[in-house]
């Protein structure tokens, strides 16, 4: 049982790590060593909830990777969870759509990715749902309608 070993204590830290070091856009392509170090580290599911994220039960973890159409992201794809269960994913957006989506949404990719009022601004305009460089990824808790996600880039 890979996932009960690893619940509740996914390696995803080094990632507030590397972004707490801040840095523009340019963390995102300095922070390969992060991402790969992540990719090498995270299959499938295990990427489901970690970090600040609620860990799921294995049921709930198995129905999102094997029974729930996933998406692309630019690096390893992560599920937001929240109520101990997997959100529902309401799509990849740029700052057009997460603008439409509310100040919630906005918010919430702005806390995720830990930079402050200039550099947000200049990394909230270059978030584009289908070119990059970075796509914001949005999902709601089925239970509360709480808003969460994150965004990377290329
Ligand atoms: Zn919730």
């Amino acid at each position: 049982m890979r996932y009960a070993d690893s619940s509740g204590n996914l390696p995803i830290k080094g990632l507030s790590t590397a972004q707490a070091n801040g840095g523009g856009l340019s963390v995102c392509i300095a922070d390969g060593s992060a991402h790969t170090k992540l990719k090498a580290e995270f299959v499938d599911r295990d990427s489901i909830g970690g970090g600040n994220w609620v860990p799921v039960r294995a049921e709930i973890a198995d129905e999102i990777a094997y029974r729930t159409p996933g998406f692309s992201g630019w690096q390893q794809e992560r599920w937001f969870t929240h109520c101990s269960d997997g959100a529902e994913f309401l799509g990849a957006m740029g700052k057009q759509e997460l603008l439409r989506a509310g100040a919630d949404a906005v918010q919430v990719i702005r806390d995720e990715s830990g930079y402050d009022s200039d550099k947000w601004e200049y990394y909230f305009d270059s978030l584009n749902a289908e070119h990059g460089p970075a796509t914001a990824y949005l999902f709601k808790c089925r239970h509360c309608g709480t808003i969460g996600g994150y965004s990377d880039c290329q």
